[in-house]
Formats: C-alpha cells, sequence, structure tokens
C-alpha cells in the first residue's frame, strides 16, 4: 500500500467529493460503495443556504454561504457534461401566514447581511405562478443540479483521476489504513455513538409532456398554508419535494406523502396536473441533532464526513475541502 493511501467509505455525494478531491492531492484513494445509491439519489439537488434559512440557524447559513461560494468558484471545473439545471430561486407564499413566514426569514436574512430582493409581484417574474400568488423573495445567487447526474459526473471524474472502486465495508478492520466514513445514515455501524439518524423525505418527479405548458427555469419554493414545497427544474421536467418525517429506515413513498406534493406543487403551478408522474421516492437524510454536519477527525487513522442532513449537496464542495485539509495535516 502506498504511504499516500486513502480509503473513503461511501459513495454518495459526501463520498465521491472527499475522494475526487483528495486524488487531485495526489492521494491514491479506494472507494468503498455499495449497489444501494443512498439519499444522494433522491435529493433535489438546491444549492440554497438562503432559501433553507431560518431564524436562529445561524451557523449553518455560514456554512451554507461558505459552501455556495465553492460552488461558484471552481467545484464545477473538470467535471463532464452540464449539472447544474437553474441559478436562481424564487421563494413565494401562498397565504396571508406564509407571507409573515417568508417575511420573518428576510428579514433574518438581513440582519445576517444577506438581503434576498423582495417583491410583491412574483407572477412578473414567474407567470406560471398561480393566481393570487403576489409575495415573496428572489435568491439570485442559489444554484439547483441534477443530483443523478452530478454523482455520475463525480464518479466519472474520480475514475479519470485513478480512484478505485472497492466493495462495501462492514467493519473498520478491513480497512487498516487511512480511511474516511462517508456513507451517510451507516455511520454509526461503522463508529458507534456517532449522533445520525435517518429523517424520510418523499419526492417526485414530474415528466414534461408535448403540449404542456413549458417548466420553469429557476427553482420556485413556496409556503403552502404552512407547509413547504419546492419545484427543481430538470431538462425533462421538474422534481418536487419534500416531506420530512422521522419513520425509522422506511423508504417507501406513502400516499399522504405523495398527495400532499401533489396538492402543494399544483397550488403553486397548477400547469405541472398536465405532466406526467414519472417517478415517487423516498430517501433517508443522515440528520444530526444541532442540524450541522459531522466532518473531520475521529483518530489518528480514522476521518468522518456525514451528518449533512437537508444539505448535504450544498455541503459538498465545503467538505470536501475540510477533510483535504485535515489530510494535509497529516
Ligand atoms: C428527499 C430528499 C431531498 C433532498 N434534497 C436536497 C437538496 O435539495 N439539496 C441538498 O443539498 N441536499 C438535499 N438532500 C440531502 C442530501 O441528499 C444528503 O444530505 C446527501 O445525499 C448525503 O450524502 P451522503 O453521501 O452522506 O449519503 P448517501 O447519499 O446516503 O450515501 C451514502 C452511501 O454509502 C453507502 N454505504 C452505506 N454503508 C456502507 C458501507 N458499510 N460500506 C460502503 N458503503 C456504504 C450507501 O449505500 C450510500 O450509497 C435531500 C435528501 C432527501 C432525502
Amino acid at each position: 500500500m502506498s504511504e499516500r493511501a486513502l480509503a473513503v467509505i461511501g459513495g454518495g455525494v459526501i463520498g465521491l467529493s472527499v475522494a475526487r478531491r483528495a486524488a487531485q492531492d495526489g492521494w491514491s484513494v479506494r472507494v468503498h460503495r455499495t449497489d444501494a445509491r443512498g439519499a444522494s439519489w433522491v435529493a433535489g439537488g438546491m444549492l440554497a443556504p438562503h432559501s433553507e434559512g431560518w431564524p436562529g440557524e445561524d451557523a449553518q447559513l455560514a456554512l451554507g454561504l461558505e459552501s455556495l461560494k465553492l460552488w461558484h468558484t471552481g467545484f464545477l471545473d473538470g467535471l463532464p457534461g452540464e449539472v447544474v439545471t437553474a441559478r436562481e430561486s424564487l421563494v413565494v407564499a401562498v397565504d396571508r401566514a406564509d407571507v409573515a413566514d417568508l417575511r420573518t426569514v428576510a428579514e433574518w436574512l438581513s440582519v445576517q447581511g444577506q438581503p434576498v430582493s423582495p417583491t410583491t409581484a412574483a407572477r412578473d417574474i414567474e407567470p406560471l405562478l398561480a393566481q393570487g400568488i403576489r409575495h415573496g423573495f428572489v435568491a439570485e445567487t442559489e444554484l439547483a443540479v441534477d443530483n443523478r447526474r452530478l454523482v455520475q459526473a463525480l464518479e466519472a471524474a474520480c475514475t479519470a483521476l485513478g480512484v478505485q472502486w472497492a466493495p462495501p465495508v462492514t467493519d473498520l478492520t478491513e480497512v487498516p489504513g487511512l480511511r474516511v466514513i462517508a456513507n451517510g445514515i451507516d455511520a454509526p455501524a461503522l463508529w458507534p455513538g456517532l449522533q445520525v439518524r435517518p429523517v424520510k423525505g418523499e419526492v417526485l418527479r414530474l415528466r414534461w409532456r408535448k403540449g404542456c405548458m413549458p417548466m420553469p427555469d429557476r427553482v420556485i419554493r413556496a409556503r403552502v398554508h404552512g407547509r413547504q414545497v419546492y419545484l427543481v427544474p430538470r431538462p425533462d421536467g421538474v422534481v418536487v419535494g419534500a416531506t420530512q418525517y422521522e419513520h425509522g429506515r422506511d423508504t417507501a413513498p406513502v400516499v399522504t406523502g405523495v398527495r400532499d406534493l401533489l396538492d402543494d406543487a399544483c397550488a403553486v403551478l397548477p400547469a405541472l396536473g398536465e405532466y406526467e408522474l414519472a417517478e415517487c421516492a423516498a430517501g433517508l437524510r443522515p440528520m444530526t441533532p444541532d442540524g450541522l454536519p459531522i466532518v473531520g477527525r475521529l483518530d489518528e487513522r480514522t476521518l468522518v464526513a456525514t451528518g449533512h442532513g437537508r444539505n448535504g449537496f450544498l455541503l459538498a464542495p465545503w467538505t470536501a475541502e475540510r477533510i483535504a485539509a485535515e489530510l494535509a495535516q497529516g
């Protein structure tokens, strides 16, 4: 084994981002992975620290902004194909309570030095919005990526850099050298005591059909009578997400979750009613008690990168940099 060998356990967006960055730094990298695609295959792919923000979550906002900057300044370099599907978010509110909610978020962002652009003419920005939706704000620097294309692009970039692929790990003793635990909700099985739990989310994929109204070209997030829904553009349609609740490791999309998402999506963009319902899925977010990821060193030979909750795509570049810095320290 070469002196600079590194094993990354987990082939989701986090493991792949860490592996690619380490390989770029000259490490001889091996990624252990399973056939199961994990949360990364299900996600919406929004890179959205502003519109995900909520008063009190100042640390999450700061981290998200740091990572969004990396998305804008190099993380995409060298990735094959086009993975970005939107370059702006429009956040809107449906009823009066929703408007008040959004105002709270916008004011908090402003206090954080992150003013967003409020509007009372949301339909001038996005004419496909349902009549009556007026209030909202635009987050100009947010992005969205096609999560599946990104995972495949990272895999291709890793392969091109000489990263090796290896079978899953059942026990850390199988990986005696330097290793990074990056297997999402399964991290506690390798390192008991890691505070990561699965939080389920249903998500739908709607496909554009001939004769339908066009797809939005920005992310649309909405508060709909207290619930939240988002619509993320894809080359062939739109991803609608996402529910959020705890139900162990259950990944069956259930009727009430799917119904709520469809109701809310159509309340915001009625034209979606004519799209094809192409896929219903559910994934498990690796969530931590404080909502912040667990990224760093566990012992001399073991590093960890998990617990990214709702923001694993957003935080992938930051995580890769953090682990690279830790590796550089030796
Ligand atoms: C419905 C939904 C919507 C989301 N939307 C967004 C969004 O819009 N923006 C955003 O930033 N984030 C979003 N997320 C969150 C994001 O998907 C996760 O934070 C992210 O995918 C976590 O990546 P990961 O690589 O840590 O875990 P995973 O993607 O779960 O990957 C872990 C991998 O490790 C493998 N593995 C497990 N055990 C082992 C083992 N012992 N050995 C080897 N491999 C193993 C698994 O099979 C899996 O492939 C969403 C999540 C869900 C569920």
